[in-house]
């Protein structure tokens, strides 16, 4: 993996990630399939979308298929006929979110399989070893996610469970040409963010992940800790901040120096009618769309934005037909690929902060 800043603008940086099935250009916003798929969103519709990497959960890939079945088809790129490059997070996430059905200690995780009740172990290797053999661009490794609102003795514990769990994962990493990221943690508590920071960022991670926030918090929160790890983080290696796919949001994460995000939001709200627009999000359903022959963002130039109107889209998607579902998620995909874009240009040209301001005015004007 190669990361090069191809321009800078305050602390916000337009970077070039060369992985191992292509080049990405930062900052980025990842779309998310979980089960090796983007919802109603096939490989063909999310690249036209505009996306460059997409992620891919290795809890949820490990369950079902298996890790024989991806084995067979040498990996998820063959598998699932990707040629994009794809991160895999942890499934670190998704198992903390099992609580009564995990328990947890310093070896690792075990828990119960949603799907079938059985009983499984996750350690920093085994989630290494799962990654290698989905054979993603990019791995994550395990760490101790807590539940927001957690008290600083149980933090401090899991920052220090998270540290371990790195180094483990680190010396057990084989594959040479597979990424593998470190996860800051610390919650809420700035003494803990900033540890954590140090003591990740001292490993030779290839790039690193900022976990643990945007799980309900204010947005004030948010910043607040993007404020104390960012400064903290090496300029020559990529920053994630996982799980953010809010407009406002992310300019202010890149504007703090992010390189890359990942979020389910724009798809699953696209599914239920959620549009993102640049006046702000609108929910497609409200009757006030019936009858509006208008595009669903007017100053959108995706080819739904192009094609269709609101109503047919919003008489598609009350109806529950999967085609309104496909057009908004679409859209909602182009619509944050090209703010990524858009935002890259405008760092390269030193304007982001003039774009950042007058997009986020737009959108908190004119909210429907
Ligand atoms: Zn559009």
């Amino acid at each position: 993996m190669r990361f090069e800043t191809a321009g800078r603008d305050g602390h916000a940086r337009a970077g070039k990630l060369t992985l191992n099935h292509g080049i990405v250009e930062t900052p980025v916003f990842m779309p998310v399939g979980t089960n090796g798929a983007i919802k109603m969103c096939s490989r063909e519709c999310v690249k036209d979308a505009g996306a460059q990497i997409v992620l891919a959960n290795a809890f949820h890939l490990y369950l079902k298929p298996g890790l024989e079945v991806l084995r067979s088809f040498g990996g998820i790129h063959n598998f699932a006929s990707w040629d994009i490059p794809i991160l895999t997070d942890s499934g670190g996430f998704q198992v903390f979110s099992l609580s009564k059905n995990m328990r947890v200690d310093d070896e690792g995780v075990d828990f119960k399989s949603p799907f079938d009740g059985s009983i499984h172990k996750f350690t920093p290797e085994k989630v290494v070893e799962i990654q290698e053999a989905i054979g993603s661009d990019i791995a994550m490794v395990l760490d101790e996610c807590l539940a927001p609102g957690n008290d600083l003795e149980s933090t401090k514990k899991s920052v220090r469970r998270t540290g371990q769990w790195a180094r483990r994962a680190l010396s057990s990493h084989e594959k040479q040409d597979q990424s593998l990221f470190g996860i800051t943690q610390g919650g809420f508590f700035e003494d803990l963010r900033k540890e954590s920071t140090l003591e990740i960022t001292s490993m030779p991670f290839d790039g690193f992940g900022i976990g643990g926030l945007s799980v309900g918090e204010d947005i004030d929160t948010t910043i607040r800790m993007l404020d104390v790890a960012l400064p903290l983080m090496p300029q020559d290696k990529p920053r994630y901040l996982m799980g953010v796919g809010d407009p406002v949001l992310m300019l202010e994460a890149i504007e703090r120096g992010v390189d890359m995000m990942d979020c389910v939001l724009p798809t699953r709200m696209g599914r239920h009618g959620g549009i993102l627009t640049s006046s702000g999000r609108l929910n497609i359903r409200a009757s006030v769309y019936e009858k509006d022959p208008g595009p669903l963002d007017s100053e959108c130039d995706c080819k739904v934005c192009k094609t269709y109107s609101r109503g047919y889209i919003r008489h598609l998607i009350k109806r529950g037909e999967s085609t309104g579902m496909i057009l908004a998620t679409y859209h909602n995909i182009y619509f944050l690929t090209n703010l990524m874009k858009q935002s890259r240009n405008a760092i390269i040209k030193g304007e982001f902060d003039e774009f950042k301001k007058h997009v986020i005015e737009k959108t908190n004007h004119k909210k429907r």
